[in-house]
């Protein structure tokens, strides 16, 4: 028996382009290199996402804070409060997010292998996570008592704690346990300090030093062929 264990943003669906996209609505005009904007604005959601999971700030004021800091890194002319709007209209596109068809298709399969236990562990606030879960219908094929949103759980990636939570909720060995995810400081680290394997989604091509994968793939076609081979030990 496997458990194999996504993230959401940016692993199941591509949030990078929902960004970039509310930020160039709001602003009526390009924000230049669409990789610099979505390299820039990880780098400063870095800086307050401890304040969002203990709730010192809401989400919309977390994202208009990281929108008003890639402006100004990147010397985009903006007015008060473009970053909140910003944020708000990311809202409003994101409430139109969908899984791609192929994921669906691989998710149906992977649901239906009897060798395989699905999981989610998800950064963010509890609320605001819940509410793409549902959006993105994951429920249909991971059990509730399987998704361990950080906001729920008092820690967060790449703290093995989480981990930890999520091996004791179904009942597996480490060594058995495979994370995926986009980021590699918070999903893929984090997991092979926990003694996880790991599947590392790393569109953005960014090289690392530190313990390596046991799979990296750059697209989401590799990534969507990799889950699709996934099978238990033989
Ligand atoms: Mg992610």
């Amino acid at each position: 028996m496997r458990g194999l264990i996504f993230d959401i943003d940016d692993t199941l669906y591509s949030r990078q382009i929902l960004f970039v996209k509310a930020a160039e609505e709001v602003l009526g005009k390009s924000v230049g290199s669409l990789t610099d904007f979505v390299r820039i604005f990880y780098d400063v959601s870095d800086l307050n996402t401890r304040d969002l999971e203990q709730g010192k700030i809401t989400t919309r004021e977390c994202n208009g804070w990281r929108f008003e800091q890639t402006f100004k890194r990147m010397d985009i002319p903006f007015k008060a409060g473009d970053g909140v709007k910003a944020a708000d209209h990311y809202l409003r596109l994101q409430s139109r997010m969908c899984l791609s068809d192929r994921m669906r298709s691989v998710l149906d399969r992977l649901k239906d292998d009897p060798g395989i236990r699905l999981g989610v562990i998800t950064a963010g606030a509890s609320d605001h996570q819940w509410n793409k879960i549902k959006m993105l219908g994951l429920e249909k094929w991971i059990d509730h008592e399987n998704i361990i949103v950080a906001g729920d759980a008092g820690v967060t990636k790449p703290d093995v704690r989480i981990f930890r939570m999520m091996e004791d909720r179904l009942g597996l060995d480490p060594s058995d346990m495979w994370m995926t995810g986009d980021s590699y400081k918070h999903d893929i680290k984090g997991a092979l300090d926990a003694g996880w394997h790991a599947i590392w989604l790393n569109r953005r091509g960014i090289r690392v030093s530190g313990p390596e994968p046991d799979v990296e793939v750059t697209d989401d076609e590799s990534f969507e062929d990799i889950l699709s081979l996934f099978k238990d030990q033989d």
